[in-house]
């Protein structure tokens, strides 16, 4: 049965696991993140698909199970599975989508790696992607792509399947055109993206360069210009941060354009955070922290999140305030996904080497100044070491949105604890209440962890009122309400923009 709803995301909606030699679907147990919340909009349509790759070693074995049915909490839906080779994967995920769009999006010109680039690969893969939501999808049905890594996939679909309601998504930045009419593919990769009915971004800024790019490149007419009517914006914040185009007229069509912050799932982190295991999991950090204040930071190991930066900040910090020794430690979680990859290889080097550095100056046998951990800690766990934290350190130098500091301040049920926040990732826009930083000023960097170290209880408490409050009204919710609306797809009204 042809679906109303389709999703095409890269990976798979499940974990596959094998018993027995038989291969079983399993929900993921990790319910964070996009995947859960994207399955939820099945249950608000008769029938719903999702479109991913799967590894295969002969994409022509006739055994292959391309289509199967899931029937998970959820509902019942289809997945329908591309079979790439590694060679397929290697090229238009790790090196196209990584090593040529990820650092052009998060404007790291110098880390842009043109040379390895396959685009026919990147095309053939994009094309099969979109042939097969081609195949799922209703007469009118609404597909929904998510990430530049399918960036050609709406103008394939567009001319294979004139009548569907196609809307992408960025969960990335989006950079100016100075910065991304670096891709030598700009013409083809936005003329795709105009193809779209709707095209999503998470902040103003990001959706307005992605005009200026748009103007930049083809004769878009912008007609119609309104005010973010959404109020989730933080006051104080410049009229063009909070205005974007709201529709373009491009090749005799309309293309909305939205800017909303996802949020996270505020109610599963409030049942987590309120559980014995998380106590005793928050308890246990505490102890062990003793009367030192706890520094938290925590990320995948990425250029883009600035983990060298911060641990220069700290053994600054140490060298100083030498009072401060014995009294502070930093946890710094820096989770190495793609070690293989030399750009990540190297920034995992280099936090490696300056965490030793500063251990073998400042510390000694009773007091370790970082903890280091590489391996990703299990999410629930995560909750009780951000319910132990005094302070959540979170400065990358580009981020489109970051989770991490949205779920901290969610985990903060007992209204303490300090965030400190880069102007760099698109959750700024929306938390000004946290200690707001730019992470390329070292005078700035050290400014900001003072502030956080010596803040007292009162603004402590003040300030995480306010970020409860944008955390809670502006969860994911809200963002896949808005998403949803965009589409055409029945359901409950966000509750802000009523
Ligand atoms: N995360 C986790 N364990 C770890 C480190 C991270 O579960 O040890 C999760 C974290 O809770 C968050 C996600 O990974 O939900 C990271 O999302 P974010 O938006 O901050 O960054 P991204 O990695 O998507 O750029």
């Amino acid at each position: 049965m042809p679906s109303d709803l389709v999703i095409v995301y890269h990976r798979q909606p499940y974990e596959e696991v094998e018993v027995d030699g038989k291969i079983e679907y399993r929900e993921n147990k990790s319910p964070n993140g996009i995947v859960p919340t994207l399955k939820s909009f099945f249950g608000r349509v008769d029938k719903g698909a999702w479109v991913a790759w799967k590894l295969a070693e002969d994409t022509s074995n006739p055994d292959f199970d391309r289509v199967v049915e899931i029937e998970d909490s959820y509902g019942e839906y289809t997945v329908s599975r591309l079979p790439l080779t590694e060679e397929q994967v290697r090229s238009f995920y790790h090196v196209t989508s990584k090593e040529a769009f990820w650092p052009i999006l998060h404007s790291f010109k110098d880390k842009y790696n043109y040379d390895p680039v396959d685009w026919p690969t990147f095309r053939e893969v994009n094309w099969a992607f979109a042939e097969a939501a081609a195949a799922e999808a209703a007469q009118g049905a609404a597909v929904w792509v998510h990430d530049y890594n399918l960036w050609l996939v709406p103008g394939y679909l567009r001319k294979m399947r004139p009548d569907l309601k196609i809307s992408f998504f960025h969960h990335t930045p989006f950079p100016a055109a100075d910065i991304f009419n670096v891709l030598p593919w700009r013409h083809e990769i936005v003329e795709s993206l105009l193809a779209c009915d709707v095209v999503g971004f998470h902040i103003p800024r990001y959706a307005n360069n992605f005009v200026s790019v748009a103007r930049s490149l083809f004769d878009v007419e912008v007609t119609r210009r309104e005010r973010v009517t959404d109020d989730f914006v933080s006051p104080g914040t410049a009229l063009s941060e909070r205005t974007t185009p709201t529709e373009l007229a491009y090749d005799g069509r309309k293309v909305a354009v939205s800017a909303s912050p996802v949020g996270v799932d505020v109610d599963f982190i409030l049942a987590r955070a309120g559980t014995e295991a998380t106590a005793q999991k928050a308890d246990a950090v505490r102890t062990e922290k003793g009367d030192a204040q706890l520094i938290l930071s925590v990320s995948r190991t990425d250029y883009t999140k600035g983990g060298v930066e911060q641990l220069l900040t700290y053994e600054r910090l140490l060298q100083r305030r030498p009072e401060l020794r014995g009294k502070v430690r930093l946890m710094h979680v820096s989770v190495s996904a793609n070690r293989n990859m030399a750009a990540y290889g190297e920034v995992q080097s280099e936090i490696e080497q300056i965490a030793g550095r500063i251990n073998g100056t400042f510390g000694s046998f009773e007091w370790q100044p970082v903890a280091l951990i590489s391996s990703a800690i299990p999410f629930e766990d995560l909750i009780g070491y951000y319910q132990a934290a005094d302070v959540a350190w979170i400065t990358p130098l580009a981020d489109g949105m970051n989770l991490v500091a949205k779920e901290f301040v969610a985990a903060r049920t007992d209204g303490d604890g300090v965030l400190v926040l880069s102007e760099f990732a698109g959750a700024a826009v929306e938390m000004s209440a946290s200690v707001l930083v730019n992470p390329f000023s070292n005078r700035a960097m050290d400014r900001a962890i003072d502030t956080a170290l010596s803040m007292g209880r009162k603004e402590r408490q003040e300030r995480m009122a306010l970020l409860r409050d944008v955390v809670k009204r502006y969860d994911i919710g809200h963002w896949g309400a808005e998403q949803m609306a965009l589409l055409g797809i029945p359901g409950p009204v966000p509750a802000a923009a009523e």
